[in-house]
């Protein structure tokens, strides 16, 4: 073999990716169904509007202002558990726009879009990437233009840059472009490709405290994406700068008895914030989510749970500082249904808070804000 002849086990393709050469791949106990087009076909295919790019931008700077402690505006991450079908979300996230102006002064929204779901036991409803339709088996490119189309179509209609869960830090670049908030979940938070992938975003990333409680496993995480690395991603070698808007979200934790407690009362948000002091960490910060194990999945209580977490912003300037906003679960209709039963506009994994509770708490929060 010459020295410039591409090796005969790589087959480069037209998009620069490289495949394994048959054999290597039916060795594997997987069938290689179809290379999917990477992130930049995906992303020529669906590309974002000047106008809708500049709106991103406006948005993310004004989100990152939050962070960064030079706006006291509260972040309100907002939507269903699990973005199931496009003209739902689209309608629910046109609701949220309509408030929008009225809050605008205290709080800023950011819907959420989730469009990839963790399982518990990997069973189940996977998420929109996976099954566009719900119903139907999973087909993963499908999936991976409809998570495109979904967030693009909520920022083009309605200038919202969303937040989404990266739960597969390989595809955050099919989606980089559209989002303003990612968070990495309670049960990803602990995996170096995660942690390493948040130090080389430059938006801000939410850390969920482990499913156990753990909080040092969530400051680890926040410690690990304010650094730089150097790694493997899709395939490149790359050096990340470190990403300062690395944050907490409490979501409280289930013990090993499969009892829920909740980590958003005052003592607790005393304690994260002396964990902080003690840190050295950047711009410390805490999003709460009212949902998961801090209520328990009794989605009706997040609103007393949001007006609690306001009253110890109250009580304590301390506390006032760390706390940039809730997260939410929330959808048109309350609570949840099974996959199949077809509800218009209610979850069909964790239950959500429904649209008239879910106005009435946007409003009442710019209240007691
Ligand atoms: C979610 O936000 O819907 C979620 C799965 O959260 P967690 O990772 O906290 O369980
Ligand atoms: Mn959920």
């Amino acid at each position: 073999m010459s020295g410039t002849e591409v090796p005969r086990y790589l087959i480069l393709t037209a998009q620069g990716a490289v495949l394994h050469k048959e054999q290597e791949v039916t060795t594997m106990n997987m069938e290689f169904k179809r290379e999917l087009p990477n992130a930049r076909v995906v992303k020529e295919m669906y590309p974002v509007s000047e106008a809708a790019a500049a709106r991103k931008k406006e948005n993310d700077e004004e989100i990152q202002k939050i962070f960064r402690g030079e706006s006291d505006k509260f972040v309100l991450v907002i939507g269903p558990c699990s973005a199931d079908r496009e003209d739902a979300v689209l309608d629910y996230i046109s609701r949220l726009a309509g408030l929008r102006d009225r809050v605008k002064d205290k709080i800023v929204i950011i819907p959420r879009i989730y469009t990839n779901k963790p399982r518990t036991t990997g069973d189940g409803y996977k998420g929109m990437l996976h099954q566009p339709d719900p119903n139907a088996n999973p087909d993963m490119l499908k999936g991976v233009i409809a998570i495109r189309k979904l967030h693009l179509r909520a920022l083009e209609e309605t200038g919202f840059s969303c937040a989404d869960e990266m739960l597969y830090p390989e595809n955050h670049p099919y989606l980089s472009d559209v989002l303003s908030y990612v968070a990495v979940g309670a049960r990803s938070v602990e995996n170096q490709q995660h942690r390493l992938t948040a130090s080389g975003l430059d938006i801000p990333v939410g850390m969920k405290n482990p499913t156990g409680g753990d909080l040092s496993v969530m400051m680890n995480a926040i410690t690990a994406a304010q650094h730089p690395h150097t790694f493997v991603y899709t395939n490149w070698e790359v050096t990340s700068r470190g990403n300062p808007l690395a944050h907490a979200i409490l979501r409280g934790s289930t013990d090993r008895n499969g009892l829920t407690s909740a980590n958003y009362h005052y003592e607790d948000l005393i304690r994260l914030d002396e964990i902080y002091k003690k840190s050295g960490l950047l711009n410390p910060g805490v999003i709460i989510d009212t949902n998961h194990a801090n209520s328990g999945k009794k989605w009706d209580q997040q609103p007393r749970i949001a007006k609690e977490i306001l009253h110890s912003m109250r009580l304590s300037p301390d506390v006032r500082r760390l706390v940039r906003g809730l997260m939410t679960e929330s959808y048109l209709e309350d609570g949840s249904q099974k996959p199949g039963e077809g509800v218009y506009g209610r979850s069909i994994t964790d239950p959500c808070l429904g649209w008239d509770k879910t106005e009435r708490l946007i409003l009442d929060i710019a209240e007691l804000l």
